[in-house]
């Protein structure tokens, strides 16, 4: 390929759609750009809304076949699958790297996890249940599977997102679609190209493009559900737009976690803890911790010991493998947490290490601590979604109670404590849906995750997440003569 000038143009194109188990280009491409240099390193096919039909089409007509395995047949495929992608992780991750910023470690990982995220979810077993049965006759609970999932996933665990919902959505039954963000959509290509050779042709169909087609796949006549993982803001429009034809919706959307000290832990011994559960992945998570409340009594020497840790972390391109915390994902992000740290600043609050951008090429945001700060700041009160963190001084536990409980967000909370009777009774007190003692994300797949409040609707994983991706029906058998 040539660029605009003739010369040769080093963008790599080598990335497919996977259409009804075939490979896919466009007639237009977009660019995918390195987050470590700033630099376009990539081109990715643009799917048009006639491929999306054809997508979903190749879905539907694979659907009849597919519903009509068993679970356990469904779970073989699936775990060939999973191994298949497992086995390709040293070689896919570091272009997870190039396009996501993650550290090295992270992306094998993340890659490397789908079997066993697969094993999980297809070990829950959907049973049906005898609801009554008595001399006038039987009725009994299903589940059915819902059709066509529609999968839309975000940029800052693109393949761990999509293998969990693909899992849940294949395993019950289900045929999909699923569409990565136009931030991220590489390594997700290479999984759909991966699964042409295990999947039976329309199971599973993945699709890249711009900002038209996520609309086009929530408002499509002929697909049954939407499983979506993103932002508050987009959330809510997907639900509008899923109300065309009623489709099902999962949403799990943005958080402001918080964590609530109390006085009665080593400062010192949990700062590692609670620094790696804000700034992991680079404060790109759900359920990072985004709000730290402190007790005053240890509120000085924690925020000097996360300071000292913020300091000496390495911060660079993932793919140096001494690197821990990688570049912010994208440019519109970074200039969105660079404004946070603006006003920061205004607030007179007192940044104890970082608060800067590094002088370098990419998204690179040195990791920031910043004491005295309040509610009513927008480090406070948004999802900073970067690696940022604000501490908040409390003296009383009800207060903190009601301030950690003061936003729309409910997706993860945790309360650290030596007291753990107490620290769970204050836990059940958090409005979210998932509220933790001493720890912060734990991602299980037999556990229901998911938000309170405009967090989200619905659950994924677990029993609960399965059912999700099911309807239920009742099958009500007369007796009586
Ligand atoms: P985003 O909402 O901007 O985008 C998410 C996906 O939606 C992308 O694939 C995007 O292309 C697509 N999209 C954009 N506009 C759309 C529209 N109108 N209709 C349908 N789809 C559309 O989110 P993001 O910036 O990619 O991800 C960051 C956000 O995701 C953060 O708020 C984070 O907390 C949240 N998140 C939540 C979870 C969770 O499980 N609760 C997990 C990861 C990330």
């Amino acid at each position: 390929m040539k660029t605009a000038d003739g010369a040769e143009d080093a963008r790599v194109t080598d990335f497919t759609h996977t259409i009804d188990g075939c490979p896919e280009t466009s007639d237009a491409w977009f660019d995918v750009t390195n987050p470590a240099n700033g630099i376009p390193f990539a081109r990715c096919p643009d799917a048009s809304r006639a491929q999306l039909d054809r997508a979903v089409a190749a879905a539907r007509h694979a659907f009849g076949s597919w519903s009509s395995l068993s679970f356990a047949n469904r779970r073989n495929y699936l775990q060939r699958f999973g191994k298949a992608l497992s086995e390709r992780a040293e070689d896919l991750a570091p272009l997870l790297v190039r396009e996501q910023g993650k550290p090295l470690a992270a992306a094998k990982e993340e890659l490397s996890r789908a079997p066993v995220q697969i094993e999980e979810l297809s070990s829950i077993e959907i049973k049906n249940e005898v609801l009554r049965e008595d001399a006038q006759g039987r009725i009994e609970l299903r589940y059915r599977p819902l059709g066509v999932i529609g999968i839309i996933t975000p940029w800052n665990a693109p393949i761990a997102i999509a293998v969990g919902r693909i899992a849940q959505s294949l395993y019950t039954g289900n045929t999909a679609v699923q569409k990565p963000s136009p931030n991220t959509p590489l390594t997700t290509l290479k999984m759909g190209e991966i699964s042409r050779d295990i999947l039976p042709p329309g199971v599973l169909n993945t699709v890249a493009g711009g900002n038209d087609l996520g609309p086009w796949m929530t408002g499509h006549p002929d697909i049954d559900k939407i499983s979506f993982t993103g932002s508050v803001a987009i959330g809510k429009k997907v639900l509008a737009s899923a109300s065309s034809n009623l489709k099902r919706v999962t949403l799990e959307l943005g958080g402001n976690d918080a964590a609530i000290v109390l006085d009665d832990v080593d400062p010192r011994a949990i700062a590692p803890r609670l620094f790696w559960a804000a700034f992991a992945n680079c404060g790109q998570i759900c359920v990072a911790i985004k709000r730290l409340y402190v007790h005053e009594r240890i509120y000085e020497p924690l925020c000097e010991a996360l300071a000292e840790i913020a300091h000496t972390v390495i911060v660079g391109d993932g793919l140096n493998p001494d690197v821990q915390i990688g570049p912010i994902q994208n440019r519109v992000q970074y200039e969105r947490v660079l404004g946070i740290l603006e006003d920061t600043r205004r607030t007179g609050a007192r940044i104890l290490a970082g608060g800067h951008a590094l002088d370098r090429p990419g998204y690179f945001v040195a990791p920031t601590i910043v004491a005295d700060i309040q509610e009513g700041t927008r480090l406070v009160d948004e999802e900073p979604f970067g690696p940022i963190l604000p501490i908040i001084r409390y003296t009383d536990i009800e207060d903190v109670i009601r301030r950690a409980n003061h936003t729309r967000y409910g997706l993860g909370g945790s309360v650290w404590t030596k007291d753990l009777k107490r620290g769970a009774e204050i836990a059940a007190r958090l409005e979210v849906g998932t509220a933790w003692v001493n720890q912060h994300r734990t991602p299980d797949p037999h556990v229901p995750f998911g938000g309170a409040k405009e967090s989200g609707i619905g659950r994924e994983y677990s029993v609960l997440g399965l059912k999700s991706y099911m309807e239920a029906q009742v099958i009500s058998v007369s007796t009586a003569s």
